[in-house]
């Protein structure tokens, strides 16, 4: 594995299935053992009305990660914790055990078939934006956007700020 400097990750965790917060926690443990890798700070948890209509609602939150890892070689990771905690994708959005998604990488953008960073979404979520503000309430992307300015643009709907990352 060819590896890099430390570089700030932020991650997105969402659950709608089997226990939502526990798939989170149990995620945040398996990130915390990644190799060449810190668990820098985790948000707190939020519920959110999922996408797709007729689906449980989600648990959300969002990982600071300093890792040495490549972005290929943290996705191959991230997704083997998604299969270890019984991911299966069907539909596109379709309820899931555990979703892990790269939303920064650093000052990167990554604009590869696997990988592209920032998230493309990311922007228009509430369910990504308000707790990456936890952690980074100042934070600049890559191509210049600020949080804040994200923030502005993304109403506090639909999403509920649990107490405790519980
Ligand atoms: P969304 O991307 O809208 O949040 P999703 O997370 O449900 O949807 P997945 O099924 O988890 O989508 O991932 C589909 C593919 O997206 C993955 O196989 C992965 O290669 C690719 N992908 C592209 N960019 C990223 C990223 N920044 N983080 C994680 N996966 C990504
Ligand atoms: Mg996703
Ligand atoms: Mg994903």
């Amino acid at each position: 594995m060819s590896n890099t400097p430390v570089e700030r990750v932020y991650i997105g965790l969402g659950s709608n299935l089997a226990d939502p917060a526990e798939q989170l926690r149990n995620a945040l443990k398996a990130l915390a053992r990644l190799p060449a890798s810190e668990l820098a700070g985790v948000s707190s948890f939020y519920v959110s009305d999922s996408l797709l209509p007729g689906q449980p609602r989600f648990t959300n939150a969002v990982a600071a990660l300093d890792t040495a890892l490549t972005p290929l070689a943290l996705l191959d990771a991230l997704q083997a914790i998604e299969l270890d905690q019984g991911r299966e994708r069907h539909e596109r959005w379709g309820p899931r055990t555990l979703d892990l998604d790269i939303l920064l990488f650093g000052e990167r953008v990554i604009d590869e078939p696997r990988l592209k960073v920032p998230h493309y979404h990311m922007q228009a979520r509430a369910f990504v934006l308000y707790p990456l503000a936890e952690l980074a309430p100042g934070l600049r992307l890559a191509d210049g956007r600020d949080l804040s300015a994200l923030l502005a643009d993304c109403p506090f709907v639909g999403l509920e700020r649990l107490s405790a990352q519980a």
